[in-house]
Order: C-alpha cells, then sequence, then structure tokens
C-alpha cells in the first residue's frame, strides 16, 4: 500500500488542534528523525488514519472518530511542536 503525505490528515488535524499543523515540527520517539508532519506516511482506510516515520515505520499517530468524537494517540511521536 503507497502512503499518503501527512497533507492526507490536515484537514482533521485541523478540526483537533484548531489550526493547521501540517507545517508543525515532529520528532520520532523511536528513531529520533525530524521533520514536519507534512513529511510523514499516512495509510487511510482502516477504522482510522495511521501515520508512520518513514525512516523506520514507528507509528507516530492514530486518529480515529466515534460518535462525532475523535480519539488521537500522538505518543509516537516524542516532540510536536506548532508553527
Ligand atoms: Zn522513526
Amino acid at each position: 500500500m503507497t502512503p499518503y503525505d501527512g497533507n492526507a490528515i490536515a484537514g482533521v488535524l485541523e478540526e483537533v488542534f484548531g489550526h493547521d499543523m501540517t507545517a508543525a515540527d515532529c520528532v520520532c520517539a523511536e528513531c529520533g528523525r525530524t521533520g514536519v508532519v507534512a513529511e510523514v506516511a499516512v495509510y487511510l482506510g482502516g477504522p482510522g488514519a495511521v501515520a508512520r516515520c518513514r525512516s523506520c515505520d514507528n507509528v507516530l499517530l492514530v486518529i480515529t472518530e466515534r460518535r462525532a468524537m475523535y480519539c488521537v494517540d500522538l505518543t509516537g511521536f516524542s516532540h510536536l511542536a506548532t508553527p
């Protein structure tokens, strides 16, 4: 499966955080790769969206929606800062 980039979840992230997060600085908690959210590998089509590190494949974030509420797991990042 070919991943999308982080722009694929830009709308959802904006709903959750209240502003554009695609330019947010992030660091993978597993390998330490630095970059911006727009560069992560995003997989859609499951029960939610999964973003993985392009270096080590670590799951960076998972977003699911249930009953008009988002559940966001960001534990794959060691750092996530808004631009
Ligand atoms: Zn990594």
